[in-house]
Formats: structure tokens, C-alpha cells, sequence
């Protein structure tokens, strides 16, 4: 094996084990990058990340998101405390899209701010990322009762949203969090385990299905499903980095 594989080879296993500790595997124990030799969040793939092109208010955005926390079109308004838009860089190349809000994301009008949100801000900052360097959203925008699956009358209801969030960001790569996020984008009727780890294509952009955080929570103990969205996640940054 020539030397650049092995460091290669090297690198891939210890960017493994940095995610799986991130996930809570405490019982791995590595040493701290070298000064100098961490990736920069986001500077590898080539984000955006320029002062001038970090969160900024646009009327567009604005109005968008004054339309979804007034939004009435689906039932689902009935029984929000508030309805949760998204948050992140408008000017990600990298975006996630889960389901819905649940309780934590609706009283605090963010999303993925629950344990499952917790879980996704550290894979995102094993990717190398900070969390306000992508855009999170979900279907939609307001969280069903008792955190049920959002039926397909409100998925579609709410479609223009998401819709119009994707048009203004244009990423260069969309993570389907979840069964309801890869129907949406992939119109798949598969399994998750079927689907994930392919890249489909929505509009022109690629979409990666992969589990939802919520499912690792669920899963705690599972090391193969982390396994397997690791391998997902590098199947993303090997393509934000080729781009
Ligand atoms: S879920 Fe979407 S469509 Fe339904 S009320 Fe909320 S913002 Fe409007």
C-alpha cells in the first residue's frame, strides 16, 4: 500500500471513530487534532463561509418566514405553539431535511433541538461543520399531534415552503433525514434500509437518505446503524469536496 493510502486509510478510520465518539462512545479516547491540522468547518468542502455570506436577513427570506409562522393551511396550525421555519446559513451547501417538529422544536420555534437534535448537530460537527454553517429544516412546519407522521395532505400543504427554502439556498446537497424526507424528495416507496446510502436526485440536486437521529436515539446501542449513517455522511462530504 503506497503511503498516501495508508494516511488516507489512516485518516478515514480516525475520522470514524471521532464520529462514533460524538455519538457518545465514550469509551474511545482520541487525541485532540494537532494545532493547525483541524478542518476547517466547512473549508474543506468549499462552504460559503465568508462573513459577507453568513445568516443574513433578506426580504425574501423574510417574508418566507412571516408567511410559515402565520400559515394556516393545514390543520396542523390548530395545534402549535409556534411553527418552526428552519434555521442555518442561507447560503448552505449542505442542507438537512427531517419530518417535523416534535415538542422541543415547537416551544422553541427551532428545529432539531431535542435529543435527536442534539445528535444531529454532532454529526454534522463530525462532518467537519458547525451546525449555523447548514440548513436545517423539516417538511413541515408545524409538529403534529402527539408527534404522529405528518399525513400526506399536510406534507403537500406544506410542500411550498420547503419548496421555496431550497430555491433561495440552492445546496449543492440535500441529507433526507428519515422515511417522510426521502418519499418527499425521492418519491421511493421503500424502506430506509433499502434506500439509504444512494444518492437520488431532486430537481438537480443530490439527495442522500439516510436514518433520522431520532432512530439512533431509538437505537442507542445499535453501532451498525451509526456505522451505516457515517458511511452515508462520508458518501456527502466525498461529493461537497469533489464539487
Ligand atoms: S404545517 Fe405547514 S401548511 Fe400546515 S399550518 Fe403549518 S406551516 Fe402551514
Amino acid at each position: 500500500m503506497k503511503e498516501k493510502e495508508i494516511i488516507e486509510k489512516l485518516e478515514d478510520i480516525e475520522e470514524q471513530l471521532r464520529f462514533y465518539q460524538q455519538l457518545g462512545a465514550d469509551f474511545l479516547v482520541l487525541p485532540d487534532r494537532p494545532a493547525g491540522g483541524e478542518r476547517p468547518a466547512g473549508g474543506l468542502i468549499g462552504l460559503k463561509n465568508e462573513p459577507e455570506n453568513q445568516i443574513v436577513q433578506s426580504g425574501e427570506w423574510e417574508k418566507l418566514l412571516q408567511r410559515i409562522k402565520g400559515c394556516r393551511f393545514c390543520p396542523l396550525f390548530q395545534g402549535r405553539t409556534q411553527a418552526v421555519p428552519g434555521e442555518g446559513n442561507y447560503q448552505a451547501k449542505l442542507m438537512f431535511v427531517g419530518e417535523a417538529p416534535g415538542r422541543d422544536e415547537d416551544l422553541q420555534g427551532r428545529p432539531f433541538v431535542g435529543r435527536a437534535g442534539q445528535l444531529l448537530t454532532k454529526i454534522i460537527e463530525a462532518m467537519g461543520f458547525k451546525r449555523q454553517e447548514v440548513y436545517i429544516a423539516n417538511v413541515v412546519k408545524c409538529r403534529p399531534p402527539e408527534n404522529r407522521t405528518p399525513r400526506p395532505d399536510e406534507v403537500k400543504a406544506c410542500s411550498i415552503y420547503l419548496l421555496s427554502q431550497i430555491d433561495l439556498i440552492n445546496p449543492k446537497v440535500i441529507v433526507a433525514l428519515g422515511k417522510i424526507a426521502a418519499e418527499f424528495f425521492l418519491q421511493a416507496n421503500k424502506s430506509m434500509s433499502e434506500i439509504r446510502g444512494h444518492f437520488g436526485q431532486f430537481k438537480d440536486i443530490p439527495v442522500m437518505p439516510t436514518f433520522h437521529p431520532s432512530y439512533l436515539v431509538r437505537n442507542e446501542g445499535n453501532r451498525e446503524i451509526k456505522r451505516l449513517v457515517w458511511e452515508d455522511m462520508k458518501k456527502v462530504m466525498k461529493l461537497l469536496e469533489s464539487s
